[in-house]
C-alpha cells in the first residue's frame, strides 16, 4: 500500500517539469566538461541538497570528477536495516549529452544544440521522482541506495567506468544495479527491460511490482555496451535498465522536451521507483548469474519456443449449431483414429468412451483425457440400430492439455509450452509462452511439483500467471480422475 501511495507521488507534471529544464536550449545539450553539462551538474547537485540526501562522492560532496572536467552527481540515501544497509543498490541515469553534435555522436545536422530531452533528461528526472518517492516511504528500505547520475556516458560509459574503477563506496557492498536511459517516447504502454538474466528471479519481480498497471514489459535479453549498467554487468554486478525505445530524433537536435510522451514516462517513472525499493528492500535478493550475459535474444528464442502441436487424438469435426442429440459429424480427417474406425460424414456421435455427449467442452476434454482404446456409439442414416465402434485414438492421454518447461534463469516458474486446442488449459485462456508462478495462490519448487498440485487439487484451480510482465489469474477446471 504504502508502495503504491509513493509511486503515485511521480507525476507526468513534475517530471516533464525536470526535463523542461534539463533539456532547455540554456544547458546547451549537456556535454560533458563544457558550461552546459557543468551547468546541468549544478541543477542535480542543488536537486540532491534540497531533498537532504548525503552526498555520495568525493570527500563526502556530491560529485566525483574526473576527465577532462566530467562530473558524476551522487547522492547516498542510508537503508534502515542495521546489517543490510552495508549494501548498496546503484540507481542511476546518465544526465550528458552530445552538446552541439559531431559527425561522431549525432545523426545530424551538426552544429545545432541537441536537448537530448529523451536521452536522457528523462532518465535523469525519473531519478529525481525515484528519490522523491523513496523519501515519502514511511522508512528507507533496508539497503542503502547511491542514486547516480553519471556524467561522460556519451564519450563511451566514461562515468560509470570511472566509478566502478574508483568506486566511492566498497564495490563489494553494491549488490545490484539500476539504470534508466531514455524513458520519454513510450508506445504502445511498452517498455523494455534488460539485464533480467543477471540474477535469478528478476523477471518475475519486475512483473510483480508491475501488477495493476498498464504497462507490457518486454523483457530483452540482449546485453550491449550501449549505456552504464554495462559496466557494472562486467564487474559481475547484477543489473537492470529499462528504456522506451528509439526513435527519428535519437542523437539528433530534434530530440526535444515537446516531443515526450508525459504519461509514459510517469508509468516508467513509477516502475523505476518501484523495482528499485524492491530490490533495496527485500530480504532474499539473489546474486550475480554467471550465465546472464552469455544468454542471448536467440536464447532467450530457444527457451521460450512452443512445442509442435500435437495430432488429434480423434479428428472429427462437428455442426456446432445443430440440436443434438449427440455431436452431428462435419469432417473427417485424414488419416486420424476417426477415419482408421470408419466414421462418416452426417454420423450422429451419441456416446464416447461409455458416456452420453451433452456438453461440447466436455466431449473435446473427454477425447484428450481418454485411453487410447474407445468405445463410441453413433447414428447412422440407413441404419437402424445405433452402431458401436472401437477406436483406437492417437497419442496419450492427458488431462489438462497443457506442457510447460522450467527456466533456470526464473526458478519456482515453468513457461507454458503447448496448449492444446479444446483442453481445459485452452478453456482456461492459456497461451504458449505464458508463465505460471502460482497455483492456488501458492507457489511451486519445479514441474513435477506443479503436475502434483493441479491433479490433486479440487477443480477449479487457480493459476497466477504473468504474460508480458503483465499478472493475471486463471481458473483452471480440471476433470476429475478417471475409474
Ligand atoms: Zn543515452
Amino acid at each position: 500500500m504504502a508502495l503504491h501511495r509513493a509511486a503515485a507521488s511521480i507525476t507526468a507534471n513534475e517530471l516533464q517539469t525536470h526535463v523542461n529544464v534539463l533539456a532547455d536550449d540554456s544547458f546547451e545539450g549537456r556535454e560533458s566538461g563544457t558550461r552546459g553539462g557543468r551547468a546541468a551538474g549544478m541543477y542535480l547537485l542543488k536537486q540532491l541538497e534540497q531533498r537532504g540526501l548525503r552526498g555520495g562522492g568525493d570527500d563526502a560532496g556530491f560529485f566525483q570528477a574526473f576527465g577532462e572536467g566530467y562530473r558524476n552527481v551522487l547522492g547516498f540515501l542510508e537503508g534502515s536495516d542495521p546489517e543490510l544497509k552495508r549494501q548498496v543498490i546503484v540507481v542511476s541515469a546518465h544526465y550528458d549529452h552530445v552538446g552541439y553534435g559531431t559527425r561522431r555522436n549525432s545523426y545530424g545536422p551538426f552544429g545545432y544544440v541537441h536537448n537530448g530531452a529523451d536521452d536522457n533528461a528523462s532518465g535523469t528526472a525519473g531519478i529525481l521522482e525515484t528519490i522523491d518517492a523513496c523519501l515519502a516511504m514511511p522508512t528507507p528500505p533496508k539497503r542503502s541506495i547511491l542514486f547516480a547520475f553519471w556524467d561522460g556516458e556519451e564519450k563511451g560509459l566514461l562515468g560509470s567506468k570511472h566509478w566502478v574503477a574508483h568506486p566511492t563506496i566498497d564495490l563489494a557492498n553494491v549488490a545490484f544495479m539500476i539504470n534508466v536511459d531514455m524513458i520519454g517516447r513510450m508506445k504502445g504502454n511498452q517498455i523494455e527491460v534488460f539485464g533480467s538474466r543477471t540474477a535469478p528471479g528478476l523477471r518475475r519481480l519486475v512483473s510483480e511490482i508491475n501488477f495493476g498497471s498498464d504497462l507490457e514489459l518486454k523483457f530483452n535479453w540482449e546485453l550491449k555496451a550501449n549505456s552504464d549498467h554495462h559496466s557494472f554487468i562486467s564487474h559481475s554486478i547484477p543489473a537492470l535498465m529499462f528504456h522506451t525505445g528509439l526513435h527519428d530524433d535519437y542523437h539528433r537536435p530534434s530530440d526535444d522536451a515537446h516531443k515526450l510522451n508525459p504519461a509514459g514516462m510517469e508509468l516508467a517513472s513509477r516502475l523505476l521507483f518501484g523495482v528499485a525499493y524492491e530490490v533495496a528492500d527485500r530480504s532474499d535478493l539473489g546474486s550475480f548469474r554467471p550465465e546472464g550475459p552469455h544468454e542471448t535474444p536467440n536464447t532467450q528464442q530457444q527457451l521460450e519456443q512452443p512445442l509442435a502441436a500435437l495430432p488429434p487424438r480423434l479428428g472429427v469435426r462437428w455442426y456446432s449449431d445443430d440440436d443434438g442429440p449427440g455431436l452431428l459429424l462435419a469432417h473427417i480427417e485424414r488419416g486420424t483414429a476417426a477415419e482408421r474406425a470408419g466414421l462418416l460424414v452426417n454420423d450422429r456421435l451419441i456416446s464416447f468412451a461409455g458416456k452420453v455427449i451433452i456438453d461440447q467442452d466436455e466431449f473435446r476434454s473427454d477425447v484428450l483425457f481418454a485411453d487410447p482404446k474407445v468405445e463410441v456409439i453413433v447414428e447412422r442414416t440407413g441404419e437402424e440400430q445405433p452402431l458401436k465402434l472401437l477406436i483406437e485414438l492417437d497419442g496419450s492421454p492427458t488431462r489438462l492439455g497443457v506442457a510447460w518447461r522450467e527456466d533456470a534463469g526464473e526458478p519456482g516458474t515453468v513457461i507454458v509450452t503447448r496448449v492444446v486446442s479444446g483442453s481445459p488449459g485452452s478453456l482456461a485462456g492459456l497461451e504458449t509462452g505464458d508463465r505460471i508462478y502460482a497455483i492456488a495462490n501458492e507457489p511451486f519448487t519445479a514441474g513435477r511439483d506443479i503436475f502434483e498440485k493441479l491433479t490433486t487439487l479440487p477443480s477449479p484451480i487457480e493459476l497466477t500467471i504473468e504474460r508480458g510482465g503483465r499478472i493475471e489469474s486463471v481458473s483452471l477446471n480440471v476433470p476429475p480422475p478417471r475409474g
